[in-house]
Formats: structure tokens, C-alpha cells, sequence
């Protein structure tokens, strides 16, 4: 038995077998040229790699057809016809036998030559193949390697996944009720993936080095994702205590579940707490979870794991959904919907564009604004949507007044555009901006005076202002929500937005957090957003305290000195509130 600690990614607990997922893992391609006679081998080793990628390909469709109604089918009948194309197929050979290339180069040259030509038409349907083109020269270059080219979907029984790391694509991919929790070598705790993990109620662990290394395919693992630890070959007597815990802790939940109204305070005021969700997560838990309303729709996730952008009726009948599905959080509940926020952690194959530093580079609002056609669909599609149910719409990652203004001007000309054709929509439908680049934080007010509400985004705020990847558990502890720094910024945009008369609310992980997400509703934040399943956890805590004590907690976090670590802030807020509520520790266990 060995147990390997990491960090605590999305809470719960997951006892199973582990599936060992390699992904888009970079695959080696040695190249070079063959013995005289050894080309036979060459073309042997191709064509067991045809072979196995068809089969692997057709289970992959026969499950999809099973599992997901066939939704997303097209996509790998379009991999089996390059797969199966004459006339690639035949390159490749031509460069073992005739140049006397190795198989995994041929292949290599073979895709190479026919990017180029995909990328030089101007038919974007061709433009798009080169994305599949990647995606079959992946799986024939890892089944030649001898890696096996599993996909998430071949998961035939609940398991533990156990991957390097997973990309947001990844993640969302992960089939409903096959996958019991995860386990992975890098990522962190406010990455993308953590947070669909949470959305999704999976239990997952991050940062644990060399996990991958040190399982094997089948063999029983234990996830507690609560403390960050994973258990490897756990006795009898281990798996039998983990497993009354989980049942224990499953009871729990049920009885969390059945409460009452979420977010009420001690004195009968009342918090709005809200949930995140992306395109994919169902709705239908979200009433019971405790959720007044939707915080922040992640809408950037219907264009991930997609061969062609998504068409404006698309997006329409995903933004309706939300909208209507509204009044069943409650008289008053609405969406906020946030613009395409792609780039960083998020690549969009085919869309975002290589850069060397994706986190800085051309993503989210400056995408839009760079990309007119895209962003005039999307706001119109928000638009039509917001005539069938209460619905906002924010601006990600915006770093500067003019791109607020110039998101205006084409808002109010696509307006124009739906009167002239007489579409219905919400003509005073509120418009945000997330809160995430400290230049917004800094200059809040001149950002508070062109727009109707904020929501601040701590998961990239802390990331910029701190200069540490939210994704990479070598700078975890320079990752700091609780520096001095982020408080100062924090107190900074709150008096801005009440000065301004505007609503401004937190969508970041660290609304979830016990500590800081009271501090943020002391601080002076109208809601907070989070993933469903924490909702009810946070609830308690504010069911223990009452106006009066949120402000004195306000007043106390009022002390802090600039100069105390992160991890003192942390320590000093903690204290306050383990002394007003008496069982605040059980309640954050
Ligand atoms: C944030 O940055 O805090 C946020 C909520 O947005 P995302 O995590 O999607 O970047
Ligand atoms: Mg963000």
C-alpha cells in the first residue's frame, strides 16, 4: 500500500479501477531511412496501424451511437474516410518504398503535405479538415509507437482516470457515470479542468508528479479529492474504512440536498448564491443544489470537441435552454451568459491561433472584437435568446475601456439589426464585465460607469496578478487568492461598482472557498457563483452569521497588514470565523 499526496482539485471520494488515458501525449517520430529489404517490415507496421485505428475508430462510433444518441458520430465517420482515403493511403506507402521512409516519418510526411494543401484552400470546410487530419495522424503515429490510442470514451466500466494532464476538451468529453473521479501528474487547483470537475460532481486530485508511472491498467485505486491524496494497492482493511466514508459522506450530501432555500442568513437576509455551468452539465440539479440563478455560463465550451463552429442557431437553442429553464430557480432567477472566452488553457483547434504566450495573447474579447462576424453572432444569438427567459450577458478579460466601448457600438448596431426584422429580445438587457485583468481592477470605476453589473474573475485575476499559471503546480504556492495584493484590488473594484450604483458579484473558485467566499459577501458582493455541488456547503456557513457579524468580519479583515504571507491572511480570516461559528471546522471537513 502506498498513498501519493497532490492537491485537493474537486472534492469527494472514488474507490475503482484505473484507466490509464495518455491523450495528446506528444508522440515520438524518429525518421529515417530503412535497410535495403527492410521496407516490408515498414509497410507491415502501417498497415497494422490502419487496421488498428479502424477498429478502434468504428467501437469509438458503435459506443457514441449507444451512449450520446449519436451526437458527435460525424466527426469520426469523417476520420474513418481520411483513415480509409486512396489516395493518402498510397502516398504514405510511395514514401516507405520509394524513399525507403520508416512508417511513422511516412505518415508524418504524408499529413504534413496534405495540412498544407487543406490550409491553402479557401473553403473553410477544408480548412476545417486539417483539425481531423491532426486527429488521425495522432492515432496512427501512437498505435505505430506501441502507446495504444485510447480515447476517453473506451472506458468500458466506472474507473479512475489517470492521465499526465487533461486539456478542458478532454475533460468535457468524459462519458456521464464512467468516470468516478481522476488523477493526474500536473494541472492545479484552479485550472479549467478542475473547475468542470467540480461542476460535474467528479472527485479529482492534480499535481501528484508521476501518478501515471506508478499504476497499471485495472489495478484498484483509492481518490480522496477532498484531502489530495490518492492510495495505491490499499489493503482490505484501508478499502473497507474508505468505502464507509464514502456512504457516510453520500448520506450527507442527500440530507444537504433536501435543505432549504440556499444563501439565507442568520438575521433572514440573504446571499444570492449561483451556480457555473458550461454547455453539457445538466440543469436539473441545480434547484436542488441551492442555485438562485445561473452566475456564469461558460459558453466558450460549445465550441470545444467540434469539427465547425457552432451556427448562430446553435448557440440560440443553447442559450434559450438556459433562458427558459430559469423560473425553475425561482421568481426572479436569470443567466448570466459570458462571451466566448477561449485562448489560454481553452484552444479551440482551427480557431486559436499558435501563440507563444496563449494566456497573453489574442483571446476572449480581443478574439471577438478581432473577429466581428464572430462576436455579431454571438450577441445575437444572447439576444434572440433573451426574449424566452431572464438573461445577462458579460465580457470576458477585459483589460481596457475601448474594448468595452467598441463591444457597445457593435451591440447596439446588431440591436438595430433584430428591430429592423422584427426579432423580439430584452431591449434592457444588462450587460457585465468580468473583473479578471488587474489594469479592470485598478481602474474599476471607469469600467463600473459603462457597464450594468461586474463579476470579478479571481481564477485569471490571481493568476495575472500574481504573474503564476493557474495551471502549473510548480507555481501552486505563488497562486496566492489570499495575497494582500488580491485583497487591496478586491476592496478596490467592490467600491467602484457601490459608487457606481452596479451590482458586482464573484465567479472565481474562491467564491467556493469557506474563508474567502464569506470575506468577498463582508467585503460588499451582492452573490457569489460557484459550481452546484459547493453551494450548500457555503450556505451553512452564512445560515451561522447574520448581517451584523458578516460586517464586523469585514471590519476585522480590515486589519491585515500588507506585509503578512498569504498563508497568515488565510490563518487570520480562518480564525475569526472558527471562533464565531462554533462548528465551523465540521462544516468545512
Ligand atoms: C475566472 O477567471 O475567475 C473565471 C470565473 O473565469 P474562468 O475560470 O472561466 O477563466
Ligand atoms: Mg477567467
Amino acid at each position: 500500500m502506498r498513498t501519493v499526496d497532490g492537491l485537493p482539485t474537486a472534492r469527494g471520494s472514488a474507490s475503482g479501477p484505473v484507466f490509464i488515458y495518455r491523450g495528446d501525449c506528444q508522440v515520438p517520430v524518429p525518421e529515417y531511412v530503412v535497410e535495403p529489404g527492410g521496407e516490408k517490415d515498414e509497410l507491415m507496421r502501417l498497415k497494422r496501424a490502419l487496421g488498428e485505428t479502424r477498429r478502434d475508430l468504428e467501437n469509438l462510433i458503435a459506443v457514441l451511437r449507444e451512449r450520446s444518441n449519436g451526437k458527435d458520430v460525424d466527426i469520426f465517420e469523417c476520420h474513418l474516410m481520411l483513415l480509409d482515403d486512396i489516395v493518402l493511403v498510397k502516398e504514405t506507402e510511395d514514401y516507405i518504398l520509394k524513399d525507403r521512409l520508416n512508417a511513422a516519418a511516412a505518415v508524418r510526411r504524408t499529413a504534413d503535405r496534405a495540412r498544407a494543401q487543406f490550409g491553402r484552400m479557401n473553403d473553410p470546410y477544408f480548412r476545417e479538415r486539417v483539425r481531423d487530419l491532426d486527429d488521425v495522424e495522432r492515432r496512427l503515429l501512437k498505435v505505430i509507437a506501441g502507446i495504444g490510442s485510447e480515447t476517453l470514451w473506451d472506458i468500458k466500466v466506472p474507473s479512475i482516470v489517470i492521465a499526465d494532464d487533461l486539456t478542458p476538451s478532454e475533460t468535457v468529453q468524459l462519458p456521464a457515470g464512467y468516470v468516478l473521479g481522476f488523477a493526474t501528474n500536473g494541472g492545479s487547483t484552479t485550472s479549467h479542468v478542475a473547475l468542470i470537475a467540480r461542476a460535474m460532481g467528479i472527485p479529482a486530485v492534480s499535481g501528484l508528479g508521476n501518478i501515471t508511472e506508478l499504476v497499471s491498467p485495472g489495478q484498484r485505486v483509492l481518490l480522496d479529492g477532498t484531502a489530495g491524496r490518492v492510495t495505491l494497492n490499499p489493503d482490505e482493511a484501508t478499502i473497507g474504512e474508505f468505502e464507509r466514508q464514502m456512504a457516510r459522506q453520500r448520506e450527507i450530501s442527500a440530507m444537504e440536498q433536501s435543505g432549504g432555500a440556499a444563501g439565507e442568513l442568520k438575521d433572514g437576509g440573504r446571499v444570492k448564491l449561483c451556480a457555473n455551468i458550461h454547455p453539457g452539465v445538466p440543469m436539473d440539479g441545480l434547484a436542488e443544489a441551492g442555485a438562485c440563478g445561473v452566475g456564469l455560463y461558460r459558453s466558450e465550451y460549445l465550441w470545444l470537441n467540434r469539427a465547425l463552429e457552432p451556427t448562430e442557431e446553435e448557440e440560440f437553442l443553447a442559450y434559450r435552454e438556459v433562458a427558459r429553464f430559469m423560473p425553475k430557480l425561482g421568481a426572479g432567477a436569470g443567466a448570466t451568459i459570458r462571451l466566448l472566452d477561449i485562448g489560454g488553457d481553452k484552444i479551440v483547434r482551427g480557431i486559436s491561433a499558435k501563440e507563444p504566450n496563449p494566456f497573453l495573447g489574442n483571446r476572449s474579447i480581443r478574439y471577438l472584437l478581432s473577429n466581428p462576424a464572430v462576436l455579431r453572432r454571438q450577441l445575437k444569438s444572447i439576444l434572440r435568446a433573451s426574449a424566452f427567459g431572464r438573461v445577462r450577458m458579460m465580457y470576458p478579460m477585459v483589460s481596457c475601456v475601448e474594448e468595452l466601448d467598441a463591444a457597445a457600438a457593435v451591440l447596439s448596431e446588431v440591436k438595430g439589426e433584430l428591430d429592423g426584422a422584427g426579432i423580439a429580445y430584452d431591449r434592457e438587457i444588462p450587460v457585465g464585465a468580468m473583473i479578471e485583468v488587474p489594469s479592470a481592477a485598478i481602474n474599476a470605476g471607469a469600467f463600473a460607469r459603462r457597464v450594468d453589473f461586474f463579476s470579478v474573475g479571481t481564477n485569471d485575476l490571481v493568476q495575472y496578478v500574481m504573474a503564476a499559471d493557474r495551471g502549473n503546480d510548480a507555481v501552486s504556492h505563488l497562486y496566492q487568492p489570499a495575497n494582500p495584493a488580491i485583497l487591496t484590488l478586491i476592496d478596490n473594484v467592490i467600491a467602484a461598482a457601490k459608487k457606481e450604483g452596479i451590482e458586482v458579484g464573484v465567479c472565481g473558485a474562491s467564491a467556493a472557498d469557506p474563508v474567502l467566499g464569506v470575506l468577498w459577501v463582508a467585503k460588499g458582493a451582492d452573490t457569489l457563483s460557484m459550481s452546484a455541488p459547493y453551494i450548500r456547503s457555503i450556505s451553512k456557513l452564512f445560515s451561522r452569521l447574520s448581517r451584523s457579524d458578516l460586517d464586523e468580519y469585514a471590519e476585522y479583515a480590515s486589519g491585515i497588514d500588507t506585509d503578512m504571507p498569504a498563508k497568515a491572511v488565510y490563518g487570520y480570516l480562518r480564525e475569526w470565523l472558527s471562533s464565531r461559528i462554533p462548528d465551523f471546522e465540521s462544516l468545512i471537513a
